[in-house]
């Protein structure tokens, strides 16, 4: 137990001392694994060989000075443990630096056939831990829901996992938070997992990756890096977006990424924006997204979403009625705010014991029926953009799309009516737009409420987002 404090509280050193990164790629399966008080030795467990060389080798003197103090002494000796055999430290050491995703036991062996490791016993025994950048099994084809508003991208995706690196690559999938994205390239991974055995699948959210360069440069590892990108076979890069203005990165990343086109490796993306939207993203990166095929993920129709609700809800076996499904559809445009409703209902339900109706899912969805006459443009802002999974720059900037004008205009009339800012305030906030266009703003959705139903539904669920956000 107070070796189990210690090594919580050299952990928060570490993460201090060298960031949290650092913590979660090394030391996470680390641990102290006896204290020799007579020698003063500390002895540390670590996973496998590799982490045990890189640790040794790049963050003795960390453990060194910290474990010393902590220990309350003036001298001390770490020795790491390596109990495992060759075998498994080989594997151990590919799994560990490469994020690559080796699945349990299949894929695994696939790799070790192409090893030449005989025994399956072998196997059995490897650390089941993942550093990261793995493909999140949950996530599959099976329990995806197509519309209309997905079904391209669903389509490419298959047709990608179906055939890797032969027909559409690089894949790019773009659109608002919470709309599927991840799921798919997810589902990309597991499907190729599955029926294209001898493939080394590796998942990277593209911030991970700007994480992961930066450490490999600062640590003089920047050729393990680009090794361990060039030897996949299949590269799903989430929100590529968080490469903008990242320059060395995106440098880096251009000749991964042509090392594999070349060689005829899937590539996938996904991303907020269409390539050529995305700021402060190198030209001939943007062209080399586009040089495939490119998809979007919309945000879904009501029936998709009572499809979608209704699947989940019967994926976690609970019967639910159909007022209470259109409720929650009716009030929230990204899957990801539908299932969060959904498991809030089941959760609080499950819990009191109550049974779900409408009755209970408005008391919980919709918390704080007292209406404040003086919210702060803030908090209208902030729910409006994520009912309609859009940004608070989408508010602010002068794009005159179609959609995008309304989403504006119902900010207005939201803003207007639920605070006690003038129009020129309002006007202000949103991008120092003339009054004059947000008393046009809020008139003309004034005036549509009360014909349009649709609309009346969405508003009155924002305002009820935003008071219970209040
Ligand atoms: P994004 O990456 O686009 O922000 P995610 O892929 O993380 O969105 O999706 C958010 C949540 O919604 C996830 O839990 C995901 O499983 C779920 N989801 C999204 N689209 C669908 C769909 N078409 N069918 C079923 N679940 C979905
Ligand atoms: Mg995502």
């Amino acid at each position: 137990m107070i070796l189990d404090g210690i090594w919580k509280e050299f952990l928060n050193i570490v993460r201090q001392e060298a960031g949290s990164r650092v913590v979660e790629t090394w030391l996470k399966a680390v641990s102290i694994n006896h204290w020799d008080d007579a020698k003063k030795i500390i002895y540390i467990q670590t996973p496998n060989k590799f982490v045990k060389d890189w640790i040794s080798k790049n963050y003795l003197k960390i453990f060194e000075d910290n474990l010393k103090r902590l220990f309350n002494v003036s001298e001390v000796t770490i020795k790491f443990l390596d109990i495992y055999s060759d075998t498994e430290k080989d594997i151990a050491a590919v799994e560990t630096m490469g994020s690559l995703d080796v699945a349990p036991g299949k894929s695994k062996s696939s790799y070790l056939a192409k090893k030449n490791y005989k025994s399956k016993q072998e196997i059995s025994l490897l650390p089941a831990r993942r550093i990261s950048g793995f493909v999140n099994e949950y996530y599959t084809f099976d329990n995806f829901i197509v519309g209309p508003n997905n079904s391209m991208a669903y389509a490419a995706a298959r047709a990608v996992a179906e055939k890797p690196g032969r027909l559409y690559n690089p894949l790019f999938i773009y659109g608002g938070s919470g709309l599927g994205k991840t799921h798919l390239l997810n589902a990309i991974g597991n499907a190729i997992k599955e029926w294209h055995k001898d493939l080394w699948v590796l998942y990277q959210p593209a911030d991970h990756f700007v994480t992961e360069f930066i450490n490999a440069i600062r640590f003089d590892k920047i050729h393990l890096f680009q090794e361990k990108y060039k030897t996949v076979d299949v590269l799903l890069v989430d929100d590529i977006q968080f490469m903008a203005n990242k320059d060395q990165t995106q440098e880096t990343f251009f000749h991964i990424f042509n090392f594999l086109y070349e060689s005829g490796k899937q590539i996938v993306f996904s991303s907020d924006l269409y390539p050529s939207d995305i700021q402060g993203m190198a030209k001939r990166l943007k062209s080399r997204f586009e040089s495939g095929f490119v998809t979007d993920v919309k945000k879904p129709s009501v029936e998709t979403k009572v499809a979608i609700l209704k699947k989940k809800a019967e994926a976690q076996h609970q019967v639910i009625t159909d007022d209470v499904i259109f409720y929650v559809a009716s009030r929230y445009s990204s899957i990801r705010e539908l299932e969060g409703a959904l498991v809030r209902v089941i959760a609080y339900s499950n819990l009191s014991g109550e049974t779900i109706n409408l009755d209970l899912a408005k008391k919980i969805l919709f918390k704080n029926q007292a209406v404040s006459q003086n919210l702060s443009l803030d908090i209208i802002a902030g729910c409006v953009v994520k009912r309609y999974s859009c940004s608070l720059g989408d508010l602010k900037c002068n794009k005159k799309t179609k959609e995008l004008s309304q989403i504006r205009q119902i900010c207005m009339y939201l803003m207007k009516k639920l605070s006690d800012k003038s129009f020129r305030d309002i006007g202000d906030f949103l991008g120092k737009k003339d009054h004059t266009t947000v008393v046009h703003g809020f008139q003309k959705i004034d005036q549509l409420r009360d014909t349009d139903s649709e609309l009346d539904i969405m508003l009155k669920g924002i305002e009820e987002d935003i008071l219970s956000t209040h």
